[in-house]
Order: structure tokens, then sequence, then C-alpha cells
């Protein structure tokens, strides 16, 4: 089935035309890196993806059109982890992971016995559970990124969206986030779109790479097919060394 599938997409931010007819698919449990220099428009392709800008063209989610998808509709299917997502202020990692399960508690009432369940079982499940407690401002940066993660599960999602979920880490821990988001997809059946810096990490994690540059997709297939001297060379303008070894 097709989990994530972008037809002609288009986005305009200001005057200046961002993403320039992208097309897209991620198959069900597939994990797909999206790769490209700064600025080819990876961060606004998942914006777009999970409904958060207007757009031309079509993105479907699990096989509904993403403008069809009421909000709270929506964040029970995708939700994002931002590159730097906001850390508010004096909040527990207990109420912050509570924050993603939003989309369930009703607007007049308040959270249920079952809502703070599942934030415990989160918490467990990512290795948090010493850090209820705690100020998501005082987490490490690895404990952080497993706290924005547990908030982003704690909505149930088919769909996760990370945007470069590694960037602020140390290579331990870059390694110790995308080996717990490869177990939760294993586990859980999640779909994976990732933009990634790390050409050699993308390769090593993601089924399928997408080379995006200038707003347009330049090159999709394996790590093998895509991560070439030539066409990093090209995109990057950069002299590259492909790593051996990535499958
Ligand atoms: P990437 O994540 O690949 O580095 P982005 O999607 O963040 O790229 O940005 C792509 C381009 O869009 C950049 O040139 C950026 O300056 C521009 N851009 C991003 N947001 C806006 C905005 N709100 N208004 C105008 N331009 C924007
Ligand atoms: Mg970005
Ligand atoms: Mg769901």
């Amino acid at each position: 089935m097709t989990a994530i599938s972008v037809r002609d997409l288009h986005v305009t931010l200001g005057k200046s035309p961002i993403l320039r007819g992208v097309d897209l698919s991620v198959a069900s449990g597939e994990w797909v890196a999206v790769i490209g220099p700064n600025g080819a428009g990876k961060s606004t392709l998942l914006r777009a993806i999970g409904g958060l800008l207007p757009t031309s063209g079509a993105v479907s989610l699990l096989g509904t059109p993403v403008e069809r998808l009421r909000r709270r509709a929506r964040a029970r299917t995708v939700a994002t982890v931002a590159q730097s997502p906001v850390v508010p202020p004096g909040m527990s990692v207990f109420d912050y992971v509570l924050l993603g399960r939003t989309p369930f508690v009703s607007l007049l009432g308040r959270e249920s016995a079952g809502d703070l369940a599942a934030v415990r079982a989160l918490l467990d499940r990512l290795d948090l559970s010493g850090f209820g407690d705690r100020e998501l401002e005082t987490l490490s940066g690895g404990e952080r990124q497993r706290a924005f993660l547990a908030r982003a599960l704690a909505q149930e999602p088919s769909l996760l969206l990370l945007d470069e979920p590694t960037s602020a880490l140390d290579i331990g821990h870059q390694q110790e986030v995308l080996e717990l988001v490869d177990t939760l997809r294993r586990d859980q059946g999640l779909t994976v779109l990732a933009t990634m810096h790390d050409l050699s990490i993308a390769g090593g994690y993601a089924d399928r790479l997408v080379l995006l540059a200038e707003g347009a997709v330049v090159a999709a297939g394996t790590p093998r097919e895509v991560l070439t001297e030539e066409l990093l060379s090209r995109f990057y303008r950069a002299r590259v060394r492909v790593v051996d070894g990535v499958d």
C-alpha cells in the first residue's frame, strides 16, 4: 500500500517557487530519506506532506488527500518532528509527551487514565521513565530527541516525518536515535520519511533515498544508486568520496 503519495507538488513561499513539481511515493513500512544540499527544499517538502503549507499538486496520506483530513484526523495519521522543535520553558517531559495526546482529548474535557497510561508506556519504551518530572530543557541532546519522538508517537501516527532528526547529535547518539526509529518502524509498522544531512548515515538506515536539488527530485533509488560520486559532486558542488559498503 502507498503510505505517502506526492504528485506534481508545487510550493511558493513569498514570491519564490520553492518546490517545483515534486513526485514521491513511500510504501507502507518503508523508510525513505530525503537528502540534498542546504536550501534544496527538504524541510518545505516535509511540511507540505504534513499538511502544514498551502500547495498545489496532490499529497495523499494512506490514500486520502491531506487537505481532506481534519486537523485531529491528520494528527492521528501523520506526526512530524521538526528540526528544532519548540521547547516550552518549564514544561516537564511527562506533560510535553502528553501534548501528543491532544488529538485524542476532548476539547471540553481533560486527559483520560488511558492517555496518562499511554504517556507512561512511551516514556518506558523510549528509555525516559526516570525523566517524567524533569524539565524538558534540562535534557541532553539525545534524551531530548527521544522526548520529541515520544511526543510524536503519542499521536499514534502511521506516518512519521522527521526533519534532520540527528543533526544536533554526536555520532554515537545519532546511531542510538536512528536504531530506535528503525526498531519502532519494525515493531509498529511505521512508515518513515526523514530528511537527513549525513549521507553515509542516511544510506545506512533508509531503504531508499530521494535527492532533492533546487526544489526538484533529481535522483531516487537505493542508497547504492543515489550515493554516486557523479550525482553527489554535481548536486552538492563538492568533491565527495563515496563510502563503500552502503547498501
Ligand atoms: P532545506 O530544508 O533543504 O535546507 P528549506 O525547505 O528549509 O530547505 O528551504 C528551501 C528554500 O526556501 C530556501 O531557499 C529558504 O530560504 C526558502 N524559504 C523557506 N521558508 C521560506 C519562507 N517562509 N519565505 C520565503 N522563502 C522561504
Ligand atoms: Mg531543512
Ligand atoms: Mg493512527
